[in-house]
């Protein structure tokens, strides 16, 4: 059998500063056979939606356009990694399979240790680089800041296909992903790719970073005045340590800089503590969000609870695939504090809207702003105020809630005070605009009371201790008992 070395593509789908490619093309002489696996999680898996799998193939489509110059080219399988990699190494001697660590969810981690204890049956060394500013088996905060430091200062890792050799491939069909549906709202999402992606960066370095601090917060104004670099980030179209660059070198606000660093201060979290994907941080609030009634959920899923900034983000993040921090930050709290709804029912939906799932920061994020950390302060956010002060002239919510456009501006923030005579003169298709499906006045006033008490018994608190020893590097634990305040907010 002819020898082949694999560089198994996850979520880092790129060509440039790409560790285990160098890792590959330090021995040129064994044919480089580059893999990625379109896995059966991909279907089945809740949290991931078509959106997820058009964006991989666009960027490995993107792949192989880099590639044809020098030959090459990116194989995709559908199929498990053993089936896959058995296959392979029927074909081939494999010498070696050359990876960077992920810190995904439970489904690759599983099949993340299966993979290692077939590599080692079958003889074959898999070489697991880790992600620059994530350490695995990290013990104590400090380490990571001054390791995150190094690794973005460090130099982009270069990689030159000059020398490579290929080895000849032919996919059979069985193995060939199929072909796949396209989905509503496709044509306003981000396209995959690292061409893409360098525009983007580009386009916000040079311009749209002037508007950044406006737009953060108003979901309208973020479409275009934020980075948007999530997707790119979280499928590894871009390293971060290229963006923490790029950021540099163009002076970049302190704001936008110190976000690059949560991305992987929140990776950590998973990668140290990766049954957050389940439990709650702070067992402390286990059992307070009990049911999870189908009639709520899917009001909230599809932009009908009849709070329009609630509505019109929900329909913005289902067309779009995108929405801001701080909305996120909304829906998620109008769903588990007013809806009392447990975050684990809320967070398949939303993972498989967001075109930039990223699972160390997705739980995370859920947790802290469900308020089930016993670490961060509780923030329970009154959609109606959002409303009035991210989109005060109402033309977010018009664009998005065709039901709402013609409601004077006194009302289009709170519909259900539309005076009888105004609502006598609605168009058919805007009377069916829904009331309110909770009141927030009573909701958030009891989910204050619930999660307060759970927060503030002595076991919280002591659940708390550990988590700040575990997450938190030491002064900004000292400065958060002083201050009994939270890490990063947004
Ligand atoms: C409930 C919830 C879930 C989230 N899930 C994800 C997710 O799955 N994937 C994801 O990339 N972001 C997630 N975020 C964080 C944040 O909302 C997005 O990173 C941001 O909105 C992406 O838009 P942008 O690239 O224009 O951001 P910018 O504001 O331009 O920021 C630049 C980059 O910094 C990072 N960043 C920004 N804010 C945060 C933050 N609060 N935490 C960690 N990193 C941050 C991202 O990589 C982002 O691309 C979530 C936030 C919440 C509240």
């Amino acid at each position: 059998m002819n020898p082949i070395q694999i560089v198994w593509f996850k979520r880092d789908l790129r060509l440039h500063d790409h560790a285990p490619l160098r890792r590959a093309l330090e021995s040129p002489e064994i044919p480089l056979f580059l893999l990625f696996i379109e896995e059966p999680f991909y279907e089945e898996d809740p949290h991931y939606h078509l959106r997820h799998r058009w964006f991989i193939r666009e960027s490995l489509e993107d792949m192989n356009r880099q590639l044809r110059a020098f030959g090459g080219k990116v194989h995709s399988f559908s199929g498990s990694a053993p089936e896959v990699f058995d296959y392979l190494s029927n074909q081939w001697e494999v010498r070696r399979v050359i990876s960077y660590e992920e810190t995904g969810m439970e489904v690759t981690y599983a099949r993340d240790r299966l993979m290692q204890a077939w590599f080692k049956h079958r003889g074959i060394s898999w070489i697991e680089i880790p992600q620059p500013g994530v350490i695995r088996g990290l013990q104590q905060r400090e380490e990571w800041h001054s390791s995150w430091q190094r690794e973005m200062e460090a130099p982009l890792c270069q990689v030159d296909f000059a020398k490579a050799r290929w080895p000849k491939v032919l996919v059979p069909e069985r193995w060939k992903p199929q072909k796949i549906a396209n989905y509503e709202g496709q044509s306003l999402h981000q396209t995959g790719g690292s061409t893409e992606a360098k525009a983007w960066l580009h386009s916000f370095c040079t311009q749209r970073s002037k508007r950044y601090r406006f737009s953060i917060s108003k979901p309208g104004h973020a479409v275009l005045g934020c980075a948007r670099l999530s997707p790119y980030l979280a499928w590894g179209n871009l390293s971060l340590r290229e963006v923490v660059q790029h950021a540099n070198a163009h002076k970049l606000e302190r704001a936008f800089q110190s976000r690059l660093h949560w991305n992987r201060h929140f990776v950590q979290k998973l990668e140290t503590q990766p049954d957050i994907e389940f439990k709650n941080m702070n067992p402390a609030v286990d059992g307070l969000r009990k049911d999870c009634p189908d009639s709520l959920l899917e009001a909230w899923k599809y932009g009908k609870t009849g709070y329009p900034m609630v509505d019109a983000c929900m329909r913005q993040l289902r067309q779009t695939g995108y929405l801001n921090f701080r909305m996120r930050a909304m829906v998620v709290s109008f769903a588990t504090h007013h809806l009392w709804l447990p975050w684990q029912s809320i967070s398949p939906w939303l993972a498989s809207c967001f075109l930039d799932f990223e699972p160390g920061i997705h739980f995370p994020q859920l947790q802290m702003q469900a308020g089930c950390t016993g670490i961060h302060t509780l923030r329970i956010y009154n959609p109606v105020k959002q409303g009035m002060d991210q989109d005060p002239a109402g033309k977010y919510i018009r664009y998005w809630i065709p039901e709402l456009r013609s409601y004077p501006q006194e009302t289009v923030h709170q519909p259900w005070r539309i005076s009888p005579l105004e609502r006598l003169l609605l168009k058919e298709e805007e009377s069916i605009y829904p009331k309110p499906i909770v009141d927030i006045e009573t909701t958030g006033r009891n989910a204050r009371k619930q999660l307060w008490e759970a927060i503030h018994s002595p076991e919280a608190q002591q659940h708390a201790r550990v988590l700040l020893d575990r997450h938190v590097k030491s002064k900004l634990r000292k400065f958060n008992e002083a201050n009994r305040s939270n890490g990063p907010k947004n």
